[in-house]
């Protein structure tokens, strides 16, 4: 144990601890759903799942994955290309592929790590990538590793910005265009019938991580660019298993043959880590399959949705306008969402506040998800408990 090292660190975190900002884990016992059991704080109504679906704790879903570990076991001990690839991988990415109207797809064992193994990838000498100034910290690190391109970030989708972004990156190859599908910290929309247009004026390569919309927006939940009418306009999908997708993990990037096999050929992720476990792959599978035989799911979501806006709104709360599942309320500052976070799970409702750096200073916010599988009952006590809040 080297002790110097040790208390810097001690100070560090006496510092998050005096600055109000120091993140305390809440311990789970039961599986994600409406309610919870927590630890810290008993019975809890959840707010802050990307559980959109409720598939999660899914009856199909489940069992997919404990056949899966019957048969698979719990994986190959190696990475995909040096020790072979389970079948089922195959069998999620085409399906992954079909779902999303893309000609391939490929899994990896988080977005994060899907956006890690992408830019580097493609993007070498001469190459250009420009990325909304509000993108995921998975696409700014993954495009950081892409240290040979030319990197500019454009203002929060302001279109002029990328068209003169665009116009600066003339003469670059490829030119890459990426952009959340849902912003995370707002639950507005990437302006997609823009950014494509765009795209296609300056020859850009588009990409958008819809993991925020996946299971969420659009008639069939296939996600923001179902929602704009766009399906096979977008050049590049990546998104997550993790969220509305059953939950457990994994992430993805869906695109041309030519992609899929050249990121199979030299991603790093790909060639150094090992796969998607075959459990997951298998009830990530189920989950799929499940929306695609229940596309009523979505639609009890965006109920709840509005059901919850306009409850919130009632009780004098002003939360963000937008059509996705992330309803967030601005507080201001990052101490008083701590202490309205606080005050909600002492009444039964889980909900994280956000405050600097995750937002801009002034915009600490508490932020509420929807799910389908939440009840009107569990939706009126949710209201409830924010009612004491004011
Ligand atoms: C959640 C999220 C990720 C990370 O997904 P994981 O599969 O959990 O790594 C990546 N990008 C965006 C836009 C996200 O919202």
């Amino acid at each position: 144990m080297n002790s110097a090292f040790d208390t810097q660190l001690q100070s560090e975190l006496d510092a998050l601890k005096a600055a109000g900002t120091y993140k305390h884990l809440r311990h789970i016992t039961t599986p994600m759903a409406p309610e919870v059991h927590m630890e810290e704080a008993g019975d809890v109504i959840v707010l802050s799942s990307n559980n959109y679906l409720g598939l999660s704790d899914q009856a199909e879903v489940i069992e997919a994955g404990i056949e899966g570990l019957r048969k698979y076991g719990a994986g190959t001990a190696s990475v995909r290309f040096i020790c072979g690839t389970f079948d089922i991988h195959r069998t999620l990415e085409e399906r992954i592929a079909t779902f999303l109207g893309t000609q391939a797809s490929l899994t990896y064992v988080s977005c994060w790590n899907a956006n890690t193994g992408l830019f580097a990838t493609v993007c070498g000498e001469g190459s250009a990538i420009i990325s909304d100034e509000l993108n995921h910290a998975s696409i700014i690190d993954g495009v950081r590793l892409a240290s040979k391109s030319k990197r500019a970030v454009y203002k929060h989708s302001d279109m002029a910005d990328l068209e003169a972004k665009l116009k600066a990156a003339e003469g670059c190859a490829p030119i890459l265009v990426v952009t959340d599908g849902v912003f995370s910290m707002e639950g507005s929309l990437a302006k997609l019938p823009e950014i494509v247009a765009l795209c296609k004026k300056y020859g850009a390569v588009s990409i958008v991580d819809d993991s925020h919309g996946t299971g969420v927006m659009g008639k069939t939940g296939r996600g923001t660019i179902e929602h704009f009418g766009l399906t096979g306009d977008v050049d590049i999908i990546t998104g997550t298993l993790g969220k509305a997708l059953g939950g457990a993990a994994g992430g993805f990037v869906a695109g041309s043959h030519a992609l899929i096999d050249i990121l199979i050929q030299r991603s790093r992720p790909q060639l150094f880590s090992n796969a998607l476990p075959a459990t997951v792959a298998c009830s990530s599978l189920a989950a799929i399959d499940y929306l695609d035989a229940h596309p009523e799911l979505v639609d009890r979501l965006r109920a709840n949705v509005a059901y919850f806006r306009e409850g919130l709104t009632r009780l004098g709360f002003k939360p963000l306008d937008g059509p996705s599942a992330i309803v967030p309320i601005i507080v201001g500052e990052t101490a008083t969402a701590i202490a309205m976070s606080d005050k909600l799970l002492r009444g039964g409702v889980f909900v994280t506040g956000f405050g600097f750096p995750v937002v801009p200073e002034g915009t600490a916010r508490i932020r509420t998800q929807l799910s389908a599988a939440l009840t009107k009952d569990e939706m009126d006590r949710a209201l409830a408990a924010f009612e004491t809040l004011r």
